[in-house]
């Protein structure tokens, strides 16, 4: 009986996805793409909870004691530092991954709940530069799109490092996705697969990134934010080096954090967790006596209100959201059926934003497709969104007897594995046990 039940089990090694990509791989010669983040599980936000009030702290009252959310970010050097609502902002994705609406659509939505948004490889759009209150401009090693004038338009500058889903790699965008205005924006051919830069054309190392931080700054006259994002991936040393080269703000994105198309292998493979990258950054931040002088934003799966609190709770001073976003916008959203089929998906399972084909018309160039985004009604989603997240965060604050959501602190923080316990240097819960401490 034994050995027939072994018989019929499959093998721990080849599940049948192994198998299926194994078979993929022999049939076409071509490495996997896809879009989004991580779909491995790994130490997570959700293997945190927070110690609530009771008899030993006193909670605040939610309906009239306030709690506040604002936060302002480059104050170190930037004569006009970014002041915002609530510390949660929209993460840099590129006109070209997304369509035209979608960059609209969020422009919208971060300026209805007063925080920024970020243009991303391929350049600045008049449709976000004029729908975002606050718009950061990122400095990417494509340079695509880059544009002097675009730098003086922006509220802030985020020299892009690396990214999170593929720290050491740079991006792809497929050929059906390179329109004439895409194209036009790169200097690219049109319909060519265009692949992105993972290195800067003008520095090597920590020491160029300050030559190339002054810079952005005479551009701008010494007046925007200079963020520096890097991917996590030695979190510690490049918040580190990133604070030596005169960086305002360091952007630490997690392997959760998504892509609009990059190999499998990179997403699924490269990076740690923003669990752990946040707690590193943090330390460099503290070991510099620099915590909250350089403000740390965080990225990489942040999800809910929840997350945003235990991400600031950690030392961040913002959170900063990519695939909710997009998510808010009607990502992966159960409409149009029949096209998710077509891409050989479902909802709630499509990473396909790299064939241009999205279905919902976010992650498209396909003037018939984008259409079905309609950006006002998807700018109020993203702005319903954030403030629930902003709400959410708030709540628990308040439920910690903080009244800002920055007074929350590793102490209100328990761990539900060892691993998280660890990685985060809270105990791990019912123990007072911080592994390695
Ligand atoms: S629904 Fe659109 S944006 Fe979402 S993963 Fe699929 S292709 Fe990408």
């Amino acid at each position: 009986m034994a050995q027939d039940r072994r018989r019929r089990q499959g093998f721990a090694a080849f599940p049948d996805a192994v198998i299926a990509e194994i078979q993929r791989a022999a049939d076409t010669g071509v490495y996997d793409i896809r879009g989004l983040g991580a779909r491995r599980h790994v130490p997570s936000f959700d293997d945190l909870v927070f110690l609530g009030a009771s008899v030993s702290r006193y909670p605040l009252e939610g309906y009239r004691e306030a709690c506040g959310t604002n936060v302002v970010l480059g104050a170190r050097y930037a004569k006009k530092p970014i002041e915002l609502k609530i510390p949660v902002t929209i993460a840099g994705m590129s006109f070209g991954a997304l369509g035209a609406n979608a960059k609209e659509a969020l422009g919208r939505g971060a300026t209805a709940a007063g925080t920024s948004t970020t243009t991303g490889d391929g350049g600045m759009t008049n449709e976000e530069r004029s729908h975002s209150k606050l718009l950061v401009y990122q400095v990417l090693p494509s340079r695509y799109g880059m544009n002097p004038d675009d730098l003086r338009r922006a509220d802030a500058i985020e020299v892009v490092v690396g990214q999170g889903a593929k720290p050491g790699g740079g991006g792809m965008l497929l050929g059906q996705k390179i329109t004439e205005r895409v194209a036009g924006m790169r200097t690219l051919p049109v319909g060519i697969d265009q692949r992105s830069a993972c290195r800067h054309p003008d520095w090597t190392g920590p020491d160029d990134l300050e030559i190339k931080i002054q810079e952005l700054r005479e551009i701008t006259d010494w007046e925007k934010p200079i963020y520096v994002k890097v991917g996590a991936a030695r979190p510690y040393y490049d918040t580190a080096l990133a604070v030596k080269a005169g960086a305002d703000v360091v952007v630490v994105d997690g392997m959760q954090g998504g892509t609009a198309a990059t190999q499998d292998v990179f997403i699924e493979h490269v990076g740690i967790p923003t669990l752990p990258a946040v707690r590193e950054a943090v330390r460099a931040l503290q070991e510099l006596d620099m915590h909250r002088t350089v403000q740390l934003i965080v990225s990489g799966g942040i999800r809910s209100g929840a997350d945003v609190a235990k991400a600031l709770a950690l030392g961040a001073d913002a959170v900063s959201i990519g695939s909710a976003a997009m998510i808010a916008l009607n990502c992966n959203r159960p409409l149009y059926l029949e096209d998710y089929e077509a891409l050989g998906t479902e909802p709630g399972k499509c990473a396909h934003c790299h064939t241009g084909r999205c279905p919902v018309g976010v992650a498209t160039q396909n003037p018939e497709l984008e259409a079905r985004l309609d950006p006002v009604m998807a700018g109020r989603r993203v702005a319903n969104y954030l403030k629930v997240l902003t709400l959410e965060a708030q709540t628990i604050a308040r439920a910690c007897g903080k009244s800002h959501v920055h007074n929350l602190e590793p102490e209100d923080l328990a761990a539900l594995t060892v691993e998280a316990a660890a990685m985060a240097e809270v105990p791990l819960a019912g123990t007072r046990w911080i592994p390695g401490k």
